[in-house]
């Protein structure tokens, strides 16, 4: 089965297509557009401004890349939630008037989930594992367990990446800051405290960036502070990630989300791993970001294994939480 699915949560609207080959995902074409805003962060109503006028060229695009025709294509699958309200609803249009025109069943997936499956489906020897979901708004430890993906744990405030994006607009970054933070940690030689707050396996970042803030007005080194607030928020994310692991003694881990890119996060979780005897897995890049092939991975498992949507029920949900998915696909 070919699966065309569109992913538009937030800041990137993409067109992934895919097939399923035994169980593993192939990959046919994965096209991203990402909105850019002039200054500050993500607009909502500008980004899906964004994305409506990028999807039709980006549909055309992918079925190019892809060497298929439309009407090879067997499902439309599109982002359900969780995300922001204009966007979300722009990816849902552009996936209803699809699979109407072109007569094919739909079905909408949770992006969080479709981020630990596609790690599943694509890298090698990836089957179980607890997740570490590390993007702009999103931070969650998640896994499965009695036939749902469980949250451990996640953030109490703000995500890891708009805490990073925050932090760097104070100091005068452009979106997205986090590359650029980890760039500048590189050269930070002094580690200045910050608190560190975990409350049970939740996080909070928010008192941090408050305090990383007041260093730089007090004159601390920039390259100082970064590292920091790297320091400190990724042993958080990796402690609470090695208690995730430790209570559903599973032995392999995944990264997911854009801030899986920083070296310094993926060492530190790398080492956890190591010392656990675990598997540690990162998908390649083009697949850890938001991207249309992990929303269309999802919706060929779940149509798959017997899911069907009306589409009455193609309504999205902002706030569609990891564990109201029903996990029909899996053992
Ligand atoms: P996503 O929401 O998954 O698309 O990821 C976007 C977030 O990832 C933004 O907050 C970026 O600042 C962050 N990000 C991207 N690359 C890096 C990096 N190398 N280090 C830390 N954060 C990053
Ligand atoms: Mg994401």
């Amino acid at each position: 089965m070919i699966c065309l699915g569109i992913e538009g949560t937030a800041h990137s609207i993409g067109v992934g297509i895919i097939t399923n080959v035994k169980g593993h995902c192939q990959i046919l074409a994965n096209l991203i557009k990402t909105y850019q805003p002039e200054k500050g962060g993500i607009h909502p109503r500008e980004a899906a401004n964004h994305h409506a006028t990028f999807i039709a060229p980006l549909l055309s695009q992918s079925v190019q890349a892809a060497g298929v025709d439309f009407a090879d294509v067997d499902l439309i699958s599109f982002s359900q939630g969780p995300g922001l309200g204009p966007c979300l609803r722009t990816a849902v249009t552009a996936a209803r008037a699809l699979a109407l025109s072109l007569e094919k069943p739909l079905i909408g997936v949770n992006h969080c989930v479709a981020h630990l499956e596609i790690g599943r489906g694509t890298v090698h020897g990836c089957h179980d594992p607890v997740l570490l979901y590390v993007s702009g708004a999103n931070t969650q430890v998640i896994g499965f367990a009695e036939g749902k993906y469980r949250v451990f744990g996640e953030t109490l405030d703000v995500g890891i990446g708009n805490c990073l994006d925050k932090f760097g607009r104070a100091i005068g970054l452009d979106f997205p800051c986090g590359p650029k933070i980890e760039k500048l940690a590189e050269t930070g030689t002094q580690y200045l405290p910050l608190p560190y707050s975990i409350k049970g396996m939740d996080l909070a970042f928010s008192g941090l960036l408050t305090m990383a803030e007041h260093y730089v007005r007090e004159g601390e080194r920039i390259q100082d502070v970064c590292h920091s607030l790297q320091e400190t928020t990724f042993a958080m994310l990796t402690e609470v990630t090695e208690r995730a692991m430790a209570h559903t003694e599973k032995q392999e881990v995944l990264l997911g989300g854009g801030v899986a890119s920083n070296k310094r996060l993926r060492a530190m979780v790398q080492t956890m791993a190591q010392d656990r005897g675990a598997s540690f897995f990162v998908p390649s890049r083009d697949v850890c970001v938001d991207n249309g092939a992990m929303i269309a991975w999802l919706g060929c498992l779940m149509y798959e294994s017997g899911l069907r949507m009306s589409l009455e029920d193609s309504l999205i949900n902002q706030r569609f939480r990891t564990d109201m998915v029903e996990v029909t696909w899996r053992d």
